[in-house]
């Protein structure tokens, strides 16, 4: 199966050629970046950490839709809703790792799914896809006496918070609580809050150094603590999950499948 990579030579593009590359049954379809970026013309093999394979990162975003059985798309918000387009008009599965995306970017592409597959997952490592199974049902079993609180912990350059991951991990303890995040999140606490509003799902964000990707789920009641946690120690987690939804797209229908789709784990 022919997979393509936009946005090749980012921090997850580089693991994703390497993985494809190293994934039976996946072959490498091609790369492109934006527009201006250093990496245009280097070599796909070079990104990967490996030996030249004669074929460099282009910007024909066109091409290497029509060229892919899948693409695998992790870059930004803006640049995703691009290649949404382009997926629709080529007909082209897509898997979305971008993580920031905006209630409109998700809908153009709950568009897209209408015609295609689509994998979208704030995080594609199998760890966590189990966590968040594992939050709702926690959060379905414990009652509201248990205030929930998730806590991330990312690397200094990360651009978003709280990460697609805690809120995915929200949603989740929401949907096993039957409540809408949207109504109960509490993105920030800053100066006299008052006590804690009950019901509420709070989010409490860490920034620094190299961290992958830290994640609690605390459910904290009169008397005791549960507290589930999950600690990526490498981006191949997530570039191996990838690969392994695009190989999964091939025999999905159209749709916006989550990674708990790809792993099976929807009704668990
Ligand atoms: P990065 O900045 O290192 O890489 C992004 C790359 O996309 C850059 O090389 C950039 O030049 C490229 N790009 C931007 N616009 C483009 C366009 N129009 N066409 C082609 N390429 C374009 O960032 P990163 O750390 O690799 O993360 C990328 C995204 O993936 C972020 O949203 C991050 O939060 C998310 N992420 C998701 C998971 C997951 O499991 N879902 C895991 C890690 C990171």
């Amino acid at each position: 199966m022919k997979i393509g990579v936009v946005g090749c030579s980012g921090r997850m593009g580089r693991m994703l050629l390497k993985e494809i590359l190293d994934t039976p049954g996946a072959q490498l379809a091609g790369g492109t970046e934006r527009p201006g970026s250093p990496a245009l013309g280097v070599d796909l093999g070079v990104l990967a950490g490996g030996t030249a394979l004669g074929v460099g990162a282009t910007t024909d975003t066109r091409a290497l839709f029509e060229a892919s059985d899948a693409v695998i798309d992790f870059t930004s918000p803006e640049a995703t809703v691009a290649h949404a387009r382009l997926a629709e008009e080529t007909r082209t599965p897509l898997v979305v790792g971008t993580t920031g995306m905006t209630p409109p970017d998700v809908a153009a592409l709950r568009a897209l799914a209408n015609r295609v597959p689509v994998v979208f997952a704030p995080n594609m490592s199998v760890g966590v896809t189990l966590l968040m199974a594992l939050t709702e049902r926690v959060a379905s079993i414990l009652g509201p006496d248990y205030d929930i609180e998730i806590v991330e912990m990312h690397h200094r350059h990360k651009v978003d918070a709280p990460s697609g991951t805690a809120l995915g991990l929200g949603e989740a303890a929401a949907a096993g609580r039957g409540i809408e995040l949207s109504d109960m999140g509490v993105r920030v606490r800053d100066g006299h809050t008052g006590p804690r509003e009950p019901g509420t799902i709070g989010f409490a964000t860490l920034r620094g150094g190299d961290v992958v990707g830290d994640h609690s789920v605390i459910f904290a009641a009169e008397g005791e603590r549960l507290e589930l946690t999950h600690k990526a120690s490498s981006r191949a987690v997530f570039a191996k999950g990838a690969v392994r939804a695009a190989l999964w797209t091939r025999d999905a229908g159209p749709g916006l499948w989550s990674m708990r789709d790809v792993l099976g784990l929807k009704d668990s």
